[in-house]
């Protein structure tokens, strides 16, 4: 029996899946990364060592693999087989292709972590239906991924749907990627644990600011928990939050129109509330006017194992298309 091998590198982990060719996950692992204490090579080999232990562990060997997908964080180009850039993660225009080639031979396809976990939604998540999806995943940065005719869409140089870095507002908040006023720094979750410490220093008497308990950390939930007990000034930092999140979404809206837009990462727990907070605001921003169909929200449904399984169907992708690597 043949199997797909779908790889998502992490900052902490390094998920492994054994993915049949229904694209259901058979079995799958977890190992740290250690991008504090190794380096790529070792990295590599590692993951590549742990990848024949569970092909081995489960019956299979390197020759029933059809094919290997991988998605990382940061830029790795397929095309080149080149990790080029990873943030926080020793790989600086490291040869991973060649690395994974010295234990397995096959076809290897590489991508960004974003972009594979939104095919995997696109396809066999909240996106199922829909051939142009564009998932946003809000974390400690903006992830996008655009699926456009049912196909994974990068740009040129596989380093395109950086939806995160586009300015909503000129000379605004320090970006990390050195320019001022991107979207991330106002949405992604350091952007709304930033708020809620500015609206507990100025109201120290709200639930919001008697809610955190002392020596506690602030959190990306925090705001939502005083919500739930209907703070008002939690209203408040969620009301200029949502308004940032609308802004941005009639941007991605007006520049993709995708069928459907989902929304994935730690923020998109809160589901309903989250997209009815922005829905409506998005929609009379977006250049949609007349009879025309409307893209809709949904929340982000197979979790940790997008990228795995998102990594398989690049792969099967890429081999359907014509390309090997
Ligand atoms: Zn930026």
């Amino acid at each position: 029996m043949s199997v797909y091998l779908g790889i998502d590198v992490g900052g902490t982990t390094i998920k492994i899946g054994l993915i049949s060719q229904e694209f259901k996950l058979l079995k799958k692992h977890a190992i740290d990364t250690r991008a504090d204490t190794e380096n790529a090579n070792q990295i590599v080999s590692r993951m590549m060592q742990k990848v024949q232990e569970l092909l081995f562990e489960n019956g299979y060997s390197f020759s029933d693999v059809i094919a290997m997908g991988l998605g990382a964080p940061g830029t790795i180009i397929n095309k080149s087989g080149l990790y080029a850039f990873a943030g926080n993660l020793p790989f600086d225009n490291f040869p991973i292709r060649d690395k994974i080639k010295e234990y397995y031979s096959g076809p290897i396809f590489l991508g960004n972590d974003a972009n594979m976990a939104a095919l995997a939604e696109s396809r066999l998540g909240a996106g199922q239906g829909s051939k142009d999806t564009f998932m946003i995943t809000i974390g400690t940065g903006i992830g996008g991924g655009v699926v456009i005719n049912d196909r994974m869409y990068t740009g040129f140089n596989e380093a395109g749907a950086e939806i995160g870095h586009m300015v909503i507002r000129l000379d605004g908040e320090y970006c990390t990627c050195g320019r001022n006023g991107c979207w991330e720094a106002y949405v992604a979750a350091p952007a709304l644990i930033e708020q809620t410490k500015q609206a507990i220093s100025e109201h120290p008497d709200s639930i919001l600011a008697k809610i955190v308990q002392p020596d506690e950390k602030i959190t990306g939930k925090t705001v939502f928990l005083a919500l739930d007990q209907d703070c008002p000034v939690a209203k408040e930092v969620f009301a200029q939050y949502a308004y940032y999140l609308q802004v941005g979404m009639a941007n991605v809206i007006n520049a993709f129109m995708p069928e459907i837009i989902i929304l994935g990462g730690g923020i998109s727990n809160q589901g309903d509330r989250l997209i009815n907070s922005f829905k409506q605001g998005t929609l009379d921003d977006s250049f949609l006017f007349g009879d025309v169909e409307k893209p809709e929200f949904r929340i982000a449904t197979l979790g940790n194992d997008a990228g795995m399984l998102g990594a398989a169907l690049f792969a099967a992708d890429s081999l359907e298309d014509g390309l090997s690597f």
